[in-house]
């Protein structure tokens, strides 16, 4: 293919060559194990502690709060039933909301088989929470109140400052899976008031399999891996030195761009979002107008299917993303914007483009110039724009 043009930046971003430069000597020269007391072994744990004060000093945290994971799966996973087994005694009640990622979902589903309580907060048309649903729901048996920092369909950044406002007054943990936003917005955690944040390297230009945890002091949390006593004793497992060092120098890069990359991917967003309801009619983009992510452009343009839109955008060199997934051979609207009230036939018709560090003005123009026609040729071939036009 002679043109590639990547918008999924929220499902994962290519490694800067600074991160992979500063991760080599890990893999090869510098390949101690940093439990192992000797020299060698002492150099990775340097560079370890050194990437955690980086990491810790970024979210505003004391390094001994950070613990690193093998990504974000893992630190949510750690954040709910960690603190979900530690907290037996007080109670089983969980409190999130049906749009997050499937690794928070999936651990909630997992603990509610074992008899655990989950509420799911209701979101309105734009993905948001409303934090006087988080203060309705809280019971003396709620142990933890998750609550993603922006959502990766539709970018919709959630009320956090709020929210820890109401957890902190009634003595219940809040975890936020960051994922989307810890390199792209400020993430302090003492400003959003979390008690625990998940965060994963490759979605900030580090590499995959790599992510943090963090746990403010006292936060009571049992580990989900038992072995060596690594990390404080919350996570065994020898240390991805080498992806560990990666994750920091991507934050060091993030301190470095993070303010001037937002401005720069806002503007596209919007030109792109403007564009998209300009030359296509009926687009309606997705999630909030204003508190979203400075490089997600999400919208539904009613009539054509979203696999479809993707595999023609993908023809045309442009890696995209649709709502849907095929899963057992059904087409499963996504369960983001089903929970947002909008219509299964409409949400079929969900595409999701996110932005980077490597995408231009010319990108944008590009897709603004060939997406129209590619809908026009979907819809008139969709059974979709039958169902749509019966609505009208
Ligand atoms: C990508 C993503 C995850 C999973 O992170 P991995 O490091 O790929 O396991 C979790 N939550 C959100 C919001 C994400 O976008």
């Amino acid at each position: 293919m002679d043109r590639l043009i990547y918008l999924d930046y929220a499902a994962t971003t290519p490694m800067r060559p600074e991160v992979l430069e500063a991760m080599m000597p890990y893999f090869t020269e510098d390949f101690g194990n940093p439990s192992s007391l000797y020299t060698l072994g002492r150099q990775a744990r340097g560079a370890v502690e050194d990437a955690r004060d980086r990491v810790a000093a970024f979210m505003g945290a004391d390094p001994r709060e950070v613990v690193f994971t093998s990504g974000g799966t893992e630190s949510d996973n750690m954040a709910i039933k960690g603190v979900a087994f530690a907290n037996e005694k007080k109670g089983n009640h969980i409190i999130t909301t049906p749009i997050e990622h499937h690794a928070v979902l999936e651990p909630c589903h997992f603990l509610a088989k074992r008899g655990y309580e989950i509420t799911y907060l209701p979101v309105d048309e734009h993905g948001m929470v409303d934090p006087a649903d988080v203060e309705k729901a809280i019971t003396d048996k709620t142990v933890l109140v998750s609550i993603m920092h922006a959502n990766n369909e539709v970018g919709t950044i959630e009320p956090l400052e709020e929210i820890s406002k109401i957890t902190r007054a009634r003595g219940v943990y809040l975890h936020t899976d960051a994922v989307q936003t810890f390199g792209h917005i400020p993430t302090n955690v003492n400003e959003l008031g979390v008690d625990l944040l998940s965060v994963s390297a490759h979605k900030l230009y580090g590499p995959k399999g790599v992510g943090a945890l963090y746990v403010r002091k006292g936060t009571r949390m049992v580990p989900t891996a038992h072995g060596g006593s690594q990390e404080n004793n919350r996570r065994a497992g020898t240390h991805n030195v080498a992806g560990i060092v990666g994750l920091a120098k991507a934050v060091e890069i993030a301190e470095r761009e993070m303010a001037s990359e937002a401005k720069r991917l806002t503007e596209l967003r919007d030109r792109l979002l403007h564009g998209m309801v300009d030359k296509i009619p009926n687009a309606r983009p997705t999630g909030h107008p204003t508190k979203r992510l400075p490089n997600n452009a999400s919208a539904c343009l009613v009539g054509a299917e979203g696999e479809a839109m993707l595999l023609s955008l993908d023809m045309e060199g442009v890696s995209s993303s649709s709502g849907s997934a095929c899963t057992s051979g059904t087409l499963e609207p996504s369960h983001v914007l089903l929970a947002m009230g909008i219509p299964a036939e409409i949400a079929h018709s969900s595409l999701r483009l996110t932005l980077g560090d490597k995408t231009t003005k010319e990108d944008i123009d590009y897709v603004l110039e060939i997406l129209p026609p590619i809908i026009e040729r979907l819809r008139a071939m969709s059974p979709l724009d039958e169902a749509w036009k019966g609505k009208q």
